[in-house]
């Protein structure tokens, strides 16, 4: 029985993540849930779960809950007093990473340094301080498994392999719902139009990261961190079917793929019981139906954020945390309709062009220039 704590239990992995559990009672079991502001679906999931501590980060969605859970033996906290000790409840095993944005750096590193492994859906941390995560999980002796489904499948493709040198990484993108358009076909496009992904349903934030490149940016560096590559040695490749999930090519030539269908419980469930594979319901994979598989390299002129992501990884330092903080404040005001799709990336690029970046940065100083270039938009005439 694996004892794992969930961050972000409310959200799209989050409750990919549950399905799993409910799948698998005799194998996993849930210590702690944590989430932002869903009292409701945070209330079933402590119900049916019953961990020995819930967490709500906004300081409503707390009292709420508390009032909700009189009637059981759940401890409720939080804020990020909270967040820390469900990510190092002594009981907790793994910790799922499945929070949005920023807010998990602190968490993540607290359960790493209390000796729990991380199933990390949470990429964001991963860019900002990928510096301090990859050396403290040695350090700690954590393994930080990849729950996105590219990097799962690289992760996949590595098995029975690792002792080779990766020639390349093929990091596959399914382009997102507006590839093939120009830069003039994207000046209107609304808020609807680019949470429509083609092929995989996530939550709103990442959805966006789809429509502009931004999220295989960040995937990018991502894989730099996790399977320590240069730049160079990684290539995105548009393949708009999604079914090869990413691939390795080794310095033969030799080409190592995981194909699948869009379906996220797959690399969830991996990391959940690495390195062994259990059952899993769901479609599957016909290949007298698939049809063509077709690959492309990406526009980067007309998805510039895609270059943006690959200059601020190269830059390196705190370069990475003003793209990331810039873009999820810019998503966040195209998501609420104040700005237009494309003022996405020209704020993403605005603030890097401002930015004198902080080498080897410690949390602080990513989250001091996480706050600058949050107070850089408020400043923007937008
Ligand atoms: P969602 O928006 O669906 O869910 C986000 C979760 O984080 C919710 O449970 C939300 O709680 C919680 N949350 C937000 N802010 C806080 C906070 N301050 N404190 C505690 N909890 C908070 O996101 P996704 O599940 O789509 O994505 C989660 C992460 O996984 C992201 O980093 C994303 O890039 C990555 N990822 C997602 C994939 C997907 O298929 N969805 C694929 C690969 C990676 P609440 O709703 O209660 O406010």
């Amino acid at each position: 029985m694996k004892k794992i704590g969930i961050l972000g239990s409310t959200g799209s992995i989050g409750t990919q993540t549950l399905d799993i559990v409910r799948a698998n009672p005799e194998l996993l079991q849930v210590e702690v849930l944590a989430a932002g502001r869903n009292v409701d679906l945070m209330e079933k999931q402590a119900r049916e779960f019953s961990p020995k501590l819930a967490v709500m980060w906004e300081e409503k969605a707390y009292e709420e809950l508390k009032t909700r859970l009189t009637d059981t033996s759940i401890r409720v906290c939080r804020g990020m007093e909270g967040l820390i000790e469900a990510s190092t409840y002594p009981t907790v095993e793994m910790l799922v990473t499945a929070v949005v944005g920023m807010i998990g750096i602190r968490p993540t590193i607290a359960a790493m340094k209390a000796g729990k492994d991380i199933a990390l859906a949470n990429k964001e941390t991963l860019v900002t301080a990928g510096h301090i995560i990859m050396p403290l999980a040695k350090e700690a002796g954590v393994s930080v498994l990849p729950v996105d489904s590219e990097h799962s499948a690289i992760f996949q493709s590595l098995q029975g392999n690792r002792q080779n040198r990766i020639h390349k990484i093929l990091l596959t993108a399914s382009g997102g719902p507006f590839r093939g358009r120009t830069t003039e076909q994207l000046q209107n496009v609304r808020v609807e139009d680019a949470l429509k992904h083609p092929n995989w349903t996530m939550g709103r934030k990442i959805t966006i990261d789809s429509a502009t490149l931004v999220n295989k940016g960040l995937e990018v560096m991502e894989a730099k961190w996790l399977f320590n590559v240069d730049y160079d040695q990684i290539q995105v490749v548009v393949h708009p079917q999604s079914v090869v999930h990413s691939m390795v090519e080794y310095e033969d030539g030799a080409v190592m793929a995981q194909l699948g269908t869009p379906d996220m419980k797959l690399p969830i469930q991996y990391a959940l019981f690495y390195p062994d594979r259990k059952p899993l319901a769901g479609e599957r994979l016909d290949f007298y139906r698939l049809g063509q598989l077709t690959f492309e390299a990406p526009d980067t002129d007309t998805f510039r954020a895609l270059k943006l992501a690959v200059n601020a990884g190269r830059t390196g330092g705190t370069m990475p945390t003003v793209f990331n903080a810039a873009n999820e404040m810019a998503v966040s005001l195209f998501l609420q309709k104040k700005i237009s799709f494309l003022k996405i990336t020209d704020i993403i690029e605005a603030c890097m062009e401002r930015h004198t970046p902080v080498p080897d940065p410690d949390v602080e100083e990513i989250l001091s220039a996480e706050q600058e270039t949050y107070a850089h938009i408020r400043e923007m005439a937008l």
